[in-house]
C-alpha cells in the first residue's frame, strides 16, 4: 500500500515512509492509495477476533511494508500495556453501548494510537539507524498519551511544553511523575498558544530541525488514525454478537476530527455503519459544518470538555480529500482560501453527500452535566465530560432502529472536578492514580522564550 498527499504533491510512499514523514512534505496530510474494502464474509470472520488480532488484520492492510511477524509483535506489545483483557471493552448501559477506549496508561483513547506510534517508532529507528527528537506542546492529555507512548524508547528523546500551572493536577502529575532519562517535561511560564507558537518557529528553522533530527507526535500521523480504526471494528463486533444488528451508529465526542475519520475510513471500508454522529461542544464548527456547509472559525470557549476545545480541526483536510471526490488541487485551492479568510463554503451537493454519512449536534456545558447526572441516576454509571457530549447526541440523533455505540474518549477520574459537579462524589480512581502525588517528578520550568527553549532541547537532545 502506497500513500499520497491530499495536496497531489507527494506520491508512491510506502507505509513506512509515510510513518516517518508526519506532515507530507507538500504540507498536506497523508492518505493511503485506495482504501482496501471488506466483504460480508471478511466482516464476520473479523468479529472473531480479539483485539490484538482484529488490530493485525486490519493495520496489515495498510502497512504492507512491515513484515507479518514483526507488525504482530508490535502490535502485542502496544496493547499489552493496556489494564483491560479486552483492550477496549463494550459495556450496555441505560440503553446505549459504551465502547471504553480508557484502559490504557493515561487514561484516555489516545493512548489507543500513540502506544502504537511509539513503537512503531523505535522499530522503524533501529532499521534506519536514526534517531529522534520528539517536540510537543500541550494542553493535557495529548502529552501525557504521547510521553507513555515514548518512553524507555531506544533512540528517541522527547520533551513535552505545558503551560505552568495551567493543566489540571491530574495531567501535570501524569506527566511529571514519568521519570525515564529520554522524557523531558518542560513547564512554560506562559499559554499552551505560547508552547504552540515554539513549537511551530522550532519546526521553522530548518537547520535545527535536520540537526536534532525533531519529530512530532500530533494527530496528523497516519498511524494514529490507523490505530483508531481498529475499534470501530471491534465493537460494531461485539455488538452484533449482543443485539444481532447488522448496522450501528457511532457517536464519536470530536475536537480535530481525528477519531471520527477513522470512523470514517471503517465506513469506507464496509463496516455497515448507519450514520456517524459527530458530537461537539460549544466549539461547534464541524457541527455548522455538517448542518449547514458553514465552515467559519470562531473564538474557542473554555468548556468542561477542553480536550475539544478546538476550532481548526486538523484532520479535516483528509475529509475535504474524498468530499472533493480525490481532487487534490481542489483541497489545495480550500485550504488556501481558509488559511487567507478562515472560511470555507460548500455547494448545496456537496452539503448532501455529508449528510449521507454524518449527522452533529453540539452540546453545551450545562447539558454535559446535566447528561452526567442522568446517566449516573439511571445506571450507576460515571461518563466523563467529553463522554458525556458523545452520549447526548448520540441519545438525542440516533433513531431507534439500530443500536447506538458511544466513544468513551476519557476515564472520569480524569476530569474529576466535573464529575464530582455532576453527581455530588468524586469518581473512583484507577489503580494507575492511585499514590501519584507521592511519585517522584521530574520538570524543568522555563520562560516561554524560543531561545531558552531551543538551547535546552540542543542540551538534551540524542
Ligand atoms: C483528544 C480528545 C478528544 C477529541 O479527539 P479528536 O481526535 O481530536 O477528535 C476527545 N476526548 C478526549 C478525552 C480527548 O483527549
Amino acid at each position: 500500500m502506497n500513500y499520497i498527499s491530499t495536496r497531489g504533491g507527494v506520491q508512491n510512499i510506502p507505509f513506512k515512509e509515510a510513518v516517518m514523514m508526519g506532515l507530507a512534505d507538500d504540507g498536506g496530510l497523508l492518505l493511503p492509495e485506495e482504501i482496501p474494502t471488506l466483504t460480508e464474509g471478511d466482516l464476520d470472520a473479523l468479529a472473531k477476533y480479539d483485539y490484538p488480532e482484529l488490530a493485525f488484520q486490519i493495520i496489515s492492510r495498510y502497512a504492507t511494508d512491515i513484515p507479518a511477524a514483526d507488525l504482530m509483535e508490535l502490535i502485542d506489545r502496544s496493547y499489552a500495556s493496556f489494564t483491560h483483557p479486552d483492550v477496549t471493552p463494550v459495556v450496555h448501559q441505560d440503553g446505549v453501548y459504551i465502547l471504553e477506549l480508557f484502559h490504557g496508561p493515561t487514561l484516555a483513547f489516545k493512548d489507543v494510537a500513540l502506544q502504537l506510534l511509539g513503537n512503531l517508532f523505535e522499530y522503524l529507528l533501529a532499521e534506519r539507524g536514526e534517531k529522534m527528537n520528539i517536540l510537543g506542546a500541550t494542553s493535557g492529555d495529548t502529552g501525557s498519551a504521547a510521553i507513555y507512548g515514548v518512553r524507555g524508547k531506544k533512540n528517541i528523546n522527547i520533551f513535552i511544553m505545558h503551560p505552568h500551572k495551567k493543566v489540571s493536577p491530574i495531567q501535570e502529575l501524569q506527566m511529571t511523575t514519568v521519570t525515564d532519562p529520554n522524557v523531558f517535561n518542560i513547564a512554560i511560564r506562559g499559554t499552551f498558544d505560547d508552547g504552540q507558537h515554539i513549537v511551530k518557529e522550532t519546526f521553522g528553522d530548518l537547520a535545527f530541525k535536520s540537526r536534532y533530527a525533531l519529530g512530532a507526535v500530533n494527530s496528523i500521523n497516519w498511524a494514529r488514525v490507523l490505530a483508531q480504526i481498529v475499534y470501530y471494528f471491534y465493537a460494531w463486533g461485539q455488538v452484533r454478537k449482543a443485539t444481532g444488528c447488522k448496522e450501528v451508529y457511532f457517536s464519536v465526542p470530536t475536537g480535530n476530527f481525528g477519531d471520527i475519520f477513522a470512523g470514517y475510513i471503517a465506513m469506507r471500508m464496509g463496516l455497515p455503519i448507519k450514520k456517524l454522529i459527530l458530537a461537539t461542544n460549544e466549539n461547534n464548527i464541524l457541527t455548522r459544518f455538517i448542518r449547514n456547509g458553514d465552515y467559519s472559525i470562531g473564538a474557542v470557549h473554555p468548556s468542561l470538555s477542553p480536550s475539544m476545545d478546538i476550532q481548526k480541526a486538523s484532520n479535516f483536510e483528509r475529509y475535504l480529500f474524498y468530499l472533493y471526490r480525490g481532487d487534490s488541487d481542489k483541497v489545495r485551492a480550500a485550504m488556501q482560501t481558509f488559511a487567507e479568510g478562515n472560511k470555507l463554503a460548500f455547494t448545496e451537493e456537496e452539503i448532501k453527500r455529508v449528510a449521507e454519512d454524518f449527522m452533529s449536534t453540539s452540546v453545551d456545558s450545562e447539558q454535559t452535566i446535566a447528561t452526567i447526572r442522568d446517566f449516573f441516576k439511571k445506571s450507576g454509571y460515571v461518563l466523563d465530560p467529553h463522554t458525556a457530549v458523545g452520549v447526548r447526541a448520540g441519545q438525542e440523533l440516533a433513531g431507534g432502529e439500530c443500536p447506538v455505540i458511544c466513544l468513551a474518549t476519557a476515564h472520569p477520574a480524569k476530569f474529576g472536578e466535573a464529575v464530582e459537579k455532576a453527581i455530588g462524589e468524586p469518581p473512583t480512581y484507577p489503580a494507575s492514580l492511585q499514590g501519584i502525588d507521592k511519585r517522584d517528578r521530574r520538570c524543568e520550568v522555563l520562560d516561554a522564550d524560543l531561545e531558552q527553549i531551543k538551547h535546552y532541547l540542543a542540551e538534551n537532545a540524542i
